[in-house]
């Protein structure tokens, strides 16, 4: 007989899913009720609230859509990009190939601007795409690269395509809640975003929004939407419907109790604090490592606080690690992707797991799991390292 399935309780501080706050999980648990009874319309239109809140926006197309980042990614896509479009693709790392896979899939013609995986999008390399070409119809990027651990400057991107007269298109999953984002003040005009990063929800939601801009450009569509469950014009009947809400598919109820939630702490915390505190614990987290004598992969400029990509030292097993760490200390580290899997790891410290209990507790474990291999790092010294940051702080 196939018993319940009871997950181990883990420190999730890798790429996401982030550690889970019990506030959310609580909420999620509460009783489920219908998707149209108008005690969950109105969770729904503070949702939305709290979402413009997130991304400190007034657009009124802002929502979560019911499926993860992805899914969130292919709404901006497929709701944007009309068969024969030309769309520049930034891609400097896993995330924005995924943008050019949509571009494509969707009958547009993908313009590519490519750096270094470990390197932010470079704005003149941009600025020379569109003085090239004169029909371009959106500029995309990812604004936070969970791949490298890498901030691209978003402002001056959007910017730029704003004096092109382009929209931007902006992955945001990574970003939202645990860096600077301002949609408004820095014109972005659709982003997506996730709930399993640094909001700590469980995954499965995506947060979208469009600017103005972006709804003309959806309602002057020559063709119609070649998705029809990702079709805002559609799912604006449900979300935006008001009292005359139409069903149009049934809302993850019980997951939108924990974005809610999610949201509330957010609200109550600050987001500016919120900033903050990734960065206070980055910094602290980066003094342990670089005590050890580990490195990090990405330039200080543009590193991310709540993605930490640092260097394997040498002759360490790196699965090996990582199982050290996952069944002695039930610890989540990420591991490196494409030319960096096996150099690099990615430590993550994203919403409810950015706080000084897992910074220590990654140290330490980290330390003792490499010195158990032999690793040749400076034991006896992270802890302390870190314990001045935050004293200084
Ligand atoms: C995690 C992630 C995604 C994908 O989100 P899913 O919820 O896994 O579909 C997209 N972009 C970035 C930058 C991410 O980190």
């Amino acid at each position: 007989m196939i018993r319940s399935f009871n997950p181990p309780v883990r420190t999730l501080m890798g790429p996401g899913p982030s550690d889970v706050s019990p506030r959310v999980l609580a909420a999620m648990a509460r009783p489920t009720i219908g998707h149209l009874d108008p005690q969950f319309i109105q969770m729904m239109d503070e949702v939305k609230t709290l979402l413009k809140y997130a991304f400190q926006t007034d657009n009124e197309l802002t929502m979560p859509v019911s499926a993860p980042g992805s899914a969130g990614m292919e709404a901006c896509f497929v709701n944007l990009v009309e068969p024969g479009d030309k769309v520049i693709v930034c891609q400097n790392g896993v995330f924005g190939g995924r943008m050019k896979e949509n571009v494509e899939r969707f009958g547009g013609q993908a313009i590519m601007v490519m750096d270094d995986w470990g390197k932010p999008v470079d704005v003149e390399k941009v600025r020379a795409a569109l003085a090239q070409h004169d029909d371009i119809k959106a500029v995309a990027f990812v604004h936070a690269e969970t791949s490298t651990g890498v901030r691209s400057d978003a402002q001056a991107i959007c910017q730029l395509a704003r004096d092109y007269g382009c929209l931007t298109i902006v992955d945001t999953v990574t970003s939202l809640g645990g860096i600077e984002l301002k949609l408004d003040e820095w014109g972005i005009d659709a982003v997506y975003s996730g709930t399993q990063k640094c909001l700590s929800c469980p995954p499965g939601i995506s947060p979208v929004s469009f600017s103005e801009r972006a709804v003309e450009t959806v309602q002057k569509r020559s063709g119609t939407v070649p998705s029809w469950f990702l079709d805002k014009k559609l799912v604006m009947g449900y979300w935006g419907g008001g009292a005359k809400r139409a069903y149009h598919h049934t809302a993850p109820v019980n997951s939108l109790y924990a974005l809610h939630e999610a949201l509330v702490m957010l609200q109550e915390e600050g987001l500016e604090n919120a900033w903050t505190r990734h960065q206070l614990h980055h910094q602290a987290l980066r003094a342990g490592l670089e005590a050890m004598g580990i490195s990090f992969l990405v330039d200080e400029a543009y590193r991310l606080p709540q993605l930490n990509s640092v260097m394997i030292p040498d002759g360490v097993d790196d699965a090996a690690l990582r199982s050290a760490l996952l069944n002695d200390y039930s610890l989540e580290i990420g591991a490196g992707l494409g030319d960096f899997a096996g150099k690099v790891w990615r430590i993550g410290l994203m919403g409810s797991a950015c706080s000084k209990r897992n910074v220590m507790f990654c140290l330490a474990a980290l330390e003792n799991a490499l010195h158990a291999q032999g690793a040749s790092i400076n034991t006896g010294v992270a802890g302390a390292a870190a314990e001045a940051v935050y004293r200084n702080s």
